[in-house]
């Protein structure tokens, strides 16, 4: 039997990585690495060696799911279609929310976008963002004008200094690891700051591990070292930016000397000094943060130090510098430029500018109009509205999303959850978050669908439908099309190829414009945006000017604010949270893929040794973690890598996930809730007793 060999994305992390997908009579039978990706230059991690292999599991949604009392009964598209279109229209359209997916392609989340604004006429439409890009897309648009990566990953290998914050990257984004080792074969240094002893510290040439939350501090001094030692770049400074005084006079304070912070993050004076010291003096510096730094309520004021800081020592614009923040899923990039965001439409056009709110009428032409131009409730106002009393949202429609595993404050998310009259859940598997839904949708997945996905550094890149969906499953952008040609909206949803969405949003998306879909398609993609010397599109922003009106920098000052949550006698230990290299998100994939679950299979936690000692607690025993707000049991592993009074557990674990300990309601400006800041105890169980 013929063997085929189809290049499509990796569906995991935003590295966007190209994976060959080795095909036989209809099944994907393995994968290969691509040589020809600039990416990942025939390289792939664990995630996208065996990503191959939850394709054809049989639990795959295969028909629309209708509830019937407590039970589900398969339909139609026909009957799932109808019974969705009566029950949205006993709503009005500020009673109805929308979640797009990070997961999903750039087509789906463009057609759910449109189909929010232009058939629901909601604003309230957000997507999972929220919890890890939301404080790059706020935090890097105030200091530059845009928020997005700023260098590509191959630039990392060219840096001569690499300042690594919020990001374990040697697992959360291995591939992208290998440029860091490409740049320290040339004599580059790698400066990690983390609460953990992580694999990406064992290649760190500095070392500085804090306590979790105190990145502020931890950049406000090195960048007041940087001025008292006079490594600023003046002349960067003063042509390229403006705010510079206020923004000297508060990282300049005594609070922030090296004495002071030395003494709250646990950094010892002289590494935060060697630190200044060798940002400040390397030609070329560059910085990679990850949901470590962004992940946070406070995030927003993260990312502005971090640009700060870039700025301050003229690292923008050039190869090898730059802010670069790691995008944790696969397409989370794309599903923002599409305008899955409460307050922008695709290319983050404001939704309250009536010249480009004019201008996406026009294009859409949608005879009962739009959405009113203001912006809509983000993800975590939605659930809370569905709670609220008067009740604000009472119906959702949710595409690739799973909040009751991935999003903060667990119970909440369910109380929400139920409380919506009507619930439509389009996903590939039956996720927990089904359970409560009126209709479930069977959608394609990224092997069964052709599109488009952008990675972290801005790189819009071909997936490629390589087998059929299992049963009458259909790519989401089509669910939704059809969904809006039922409900009387044929001439905006008629679509007969994907390549006819992408040139509508190459329209729509200022950003994407100048791309086609034949120039996507090559092995190279195409960096937005495209600009009108580089053909690929700009892979190096802000060679001249920043995005903003005035074209210069902002220096945004920050001051560091301990966090709400302190260690106590009642809950002692400081709990910080993160990826491991072998599962995904809410493992709805990973956990059904037997390579990656053979590795880990179980929820656990790590606790430094003599933290453990005190709690009488030994490797491999099963414990109780308990938080002001809930507990948990998993099995405890004794470690030398977190610090002193800080337990560490990965967020990939559906049998423990800890959302029940995270503040969803303790969120910044950006939404982003407060998910590393988490005080617990721990204890052992009684010996015959819970398991
Ligand atoms: S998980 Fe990320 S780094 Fe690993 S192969 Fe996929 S895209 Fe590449």
């Amino acid at each position: 039997m013929a063997l085929d060999l189809i290049p499509t994305i990796c569906p995991y992390c935003g590295t966007g990585c190209t994976v060959n997908l080795i095909v036989q009579n209809n099944q994907v039978i393995g994968t290969i690495p691509n040589n020809r990706s600039p990416v990942n230059e025939g390289k792939l991690c664990p995630k996208g060696t065996y990503c191959h292999q939850f394709i054809s599991n049989p639990d795959r949604l295969k028909k629309p799911l209708i509830r019937r009392g407590d039970v589900f009964v398969e339909s139609d598209w026909d009957a799932a279609y109808h019974i969705i279109e009566k029950h949205l229209k006993m709503y009005s359209p500020d009673e109805i929310g929308i979640l797009g997916s990070a997961h999903c392609s750039n087509e789906d989340n463009y057609i759910l976008m449109k189909f929010a604004h232009g058939v629901l006429k909601t604003c309230h439409l957000d997507h999972c963002a929220r919890k890890c890009h939301d404080s790059t897309i706020n935090g890097l648009s105030l200091s530059f004008g845009m928020g997005v990566m700023t260098n590509t990953i191959s630039d990392i290998g060219e840096s001569d200094c690499i300042f690594c914050l919020g990001s374990n990257t040697f697992e959360q984004h291995p591939i992208i690891g290998r440029q860091i080792i490409r740049a320290k074969s040339h004599g580059a240094v790698l400066i990690y700051a983390d609460p953990r002893y992580t694999p990406t510290a064992m290649q760190a040439d500095l070392f500085l591990q804090f306590y979790s939350g105190s990145d502020v501090g931890v950049l406000n001094c090195i960048m007041g070292e940087i001025i008292r030692k006079g490594l600023e770049k003046r002349s960067f400074i003063d042509t390229r930016t403006r705010d510079y005084d206020a923004f000297r006079r508060v990282v300049l304070q005594r609070c922030y000397e090296p004495e002071q912070i030395s003494r709250l993050t646990g950094i010892s004076e002289e590494d935060l000094r060697l630190a200044a010291e060798w940002i400040g003096t390397a030609k070329t510096c560059t910085v990679l943060y990850a949901m470590g730094l962004s992940h946070n309520t406070g995030g927003v004021n993260n990312v502005r130090a971090v640009a700060n800081l870039m700025m301050l020592t003229g690292n923008i614009g050039r190869r090898g510098t730059g802010v670069n923040a790691l995008c944790g899923q696969s397409n989370v990039q794309g599903a923002c430029d599409a305008g899955c965001l409460p307050d922008s439409f695709p290319g983050y056009q404001d939704v309250t500018d009536g010249q480009k709110y004019q201008k996406i009428v026009k294009t859409w032409n949608f005879e009962t109009g739009i959405s009113p131009p203001k912006a809509g409730y983000n993800i975590t106002r939605m659930f809370r509205a569905a709670l609220e009393k008067p009740q604000k949202i009472k119906a959702m429609i949710l595409v690739g999303e799973n909040p009751l595993v991935s999003d903060p404050d667990q119970e909440t998310i369910r109380e929400a959850l139920k409380n919506l009259k009507f619930l439509v859940v389009s996903d590939i598997f039956f996720t927990e978050t089904c359970q409560y839904a009126d209709v479930v949708l069977p959608a394609a997945c990224f092997a069964e669908k052709d599109g488009t996905v952008t990675n972290t550094e801005r790189r819009v890149q071909r997936i490629r439908k390589v087998v059929s969906p299992p049963g009458i499953a259909k790519p989401d952008w089509q669910i939704i099309s059809d969904l809006a040609c039922v409900m009387g909206f044929k001439n905006q949803f008629q679509y007969k190829t994907v390549n006819e969405i992408f040139q509508e949003m190459t329209e729509v998306n200022p950003l994407y414009t100048g791309m086609t879909y034949e120039k996507v398609s090559s092995p190279d993609g195409m960096f937005w945006p495209v600009g009108s010397t580089d053909s690929g599109g700009l892979s190096i922003l802000y060679r001249e000017k920043f995005s903003g009106i005035d074209g210069k920098g902002v220096f945004c000052p920050v001051e560091w604010k301990f966090h709400a949550e302190q260690p106590d006698k009642k809950y002692p230990l400081l709990l910080t949270t993160g990826r491991i290299i072998w599962h995904s998100q809410s493992g709805t994939m990973t956990w059904r893929s037997k390579n990656l679950l053979d590795e880990v299979n179980d929820a656990y936690i790590e606790i430094h040794g003599s933290d453990a000692e005190s709690f009488r607690i030994s490797d491999g025993d099963m414990i109780r973690v308990s938080s002001r707000e809930s507990s948990m049991i998993c099995k405890a592993r004794i470690v030398p890598d977190v610090k002193p009074g800080v337990v560490f557990m990965p967020i990939n674990f559906v049998s423990a996930a800890m959302n029940p300990f995270l503040n969803a309601f303790g969120a910044d400006i950006s939404g982003v809730s407060s998910n590393r800041h988490i005080c617990v105890n721990i204890s052992p169980l009684n010996p015959g007793g819970e398991k």
